[in-house]
């Protein structure tokens, strides 16, 4: 180990994890694995060897890659997860298994773990609200997930109690917590420097006002996925204890096979699930899982809406139709010279949080829209929604790809004037448009890589 663990830390772990503390400690002396989530909505060769147990989609990779020169880390096709917190996919799975029509909040999102987790496993009905609190991580957010590609996500930056008034609207609610980041420590050293004992008091305030101020957008029925980082007891199973004695809350259990070797917690009545270092192949992390038994039902019929979204007009409707799969059924609107294209389902959803939220994004920016020309955004590009065939495509070969990344200017082969999707391997990494005597590179310009490539 290259750092020393803060001395009331090692103590207190002494205490709870008796004999294996040593395992523990020496854990945190080996490379932390490096797994990826895929993204079956954009890829679907996966490779079958070393996954991640509890979710089909991981996989670890025997090294670290050099993930900012891999095209399709920035064509969406994988998302660089930590192992354990893939377990927040399993308990959705086990809570609904491909129901359409659930509402989903991810409470504590960036920067899009878990969001582009529930994501995949909503499919094309459900709802998706992305929220994160704190402004200067809403970019990378939105970023993720536009790169992932999702067309039913709203993006809000709220406090958690500024979801008064969705009381009973989520069917799940993942607060995804900050915490006191233990668990983390041989991945990330500057959370050894953090630690306090007093910081772990103040994270484990901070987690309950959290909760307490989102349980009642919870529907009855619904459920709560709490998670965390950290093996701090004030923060994960009396935290759990602490739901249990002040919700109408019943704690829900899991079946977990043995040899994934993830401990189970019990406090009060109450099972939480435990991922450390010398026994589950992950990072550290802590999962619990409520169902909540009462409360408000949220009623639709009863809002009253501002109307906030403008109706694109049906010459550009005809227009954009045309740049969307038969797959997707979607509605247009136009925000200043922006067109959005929300998929029907969500619709009055979105124009009910776009009332009462700061929503950064709702749905897929389509195209902007100057007097009669319309340029496609690169929002589109990404999107699930996207027809594929709508854009004259040009495969990129690796060094291509990098260059049109880096914003390079590029320049190939192709027959029209005009806009030109480029692939990589077959999937969309943005646009270019083709003047004649060369192609203007419309990668998003804060997207670009920074590194300096070697080609
Ligand atoms: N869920 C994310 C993922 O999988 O990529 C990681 C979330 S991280 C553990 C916790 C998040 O909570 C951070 O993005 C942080 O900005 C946010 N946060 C900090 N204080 C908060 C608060 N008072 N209420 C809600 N979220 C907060």
């Amino acid at each position: 180990m290259d750092f020393a663990l803060p001395k009331e830390f090692e103590l207190r772990m002494r205490s709870q994890l008796g004999a294996e503390y040593e395992d523990y400690a020496e854990s945190l002396s080996a490379p932390p694995p490096v797994s990826i989530r895929f993204n079956h909505d954009k890829i679907n060769n996966i490779p079958e060897e070393d996954k991640v147990q509890w979710e089909s989609q991981g996989c670890y990779l025997a090294q670290r890659p050099q993930f900012t020169l891999d095209p399709l880390l920035h064509s969406g096709a994988y998302y660089v997860q930590e192992a354990s917190s893939m377990f927040v996919g399993y308990a959705f799975c086990q809570l609904y298994d491909n129901q359409p029509d659930i509402r989903v909040l991810d409470l504590c999102a960036a920067p899009g773990g878990k969001s582009t987790h529930l994501a995949s496993l909503l499919g094309k009905n459900g709802l998706l609200v992305s929220n994160e609190v704190i402004n200067s991580r809403v970019s990378i957010l939105s970023e993720n997930l536009s790169k992932w590609g999702i067309p039913n996500v709203v993006i809000t930056n709220n406090d958690p109690s500024d979801f008064e008034r969705f009381s009973g609207f989520f069917d799940v609610v993942a607060v995804d917590a900050p915490c006191s980041g233990e668990g983390l420590f041989r991945r990330e050293p500057a959370a050894v420097a953090e630690w306090s004992v007093d910081n772990t008091r103040i994270c484990a305030q901070r987690q309950q006002r959290i909760i307490a101020d989102i349980w009642p957008a919870i529907k009855p029925g619904g459920y709560l996925i709490y998670s965390t980082c950290t093996f701090c007891p004030a923060e994960d199973e009396e935290n759990m204890a602490w739901i249990k004695n002040t919700f109408a809350a019943d704690n829900v259990r899991f079946n977990l096979p043995d040899e994934w070797k993830i401990s189970e917690i019990e406090k009060e009545g109450c099972v939480g699930y435990r991922f450390i270092q010398h026994k589950t192949r992950g990072e550290g992390f802590f999962c619990c899982v409520f169902q909540k038994n009462g409360g408000n039902v949220f009623n639709i019929s009863k809002q009253k809406v501002k109307q906030q979204l403008q109706q694109a007009s049906k010459q550009i409707v005809t227009e954009l139709k045309t740049y969307i799969s038969d797959d997707y059924d979607v509605d247009f609107f136009l925000k200043n010279d922006a067109a959005i294209a929300i998929p029907k389902e969500i619709v009055t959803d979105c124009k009910m949080l776009i009332d009462s939220l700061k929503v950064v994004k709702t749905g897929v920016p389509v195209a902007k829209i100057f007097g009669n020309k319309i340029v496609p955004e690169h929002d589109l590009a990404m999107s699930w929604i996207l027809n594929k065939n709508k854009f004259e495509k040009v495969d990129l070969s690796l060094q291509e790809a990098l260059r049109y990344l880096h914003r390079d200017n590029i320049f190939g082969e192709c027959s029209k004037n005009g806009y030109i999707l480029l692939t990589y391997n077959d999937l969309p990494l943005g646009f270019v448009k083709n003047i004649g005597s060369r192609w203007n590179n419309l990668y998003p310009q804060n997207w670009k890589i920074r590194m300096k490539i070697e080609l």
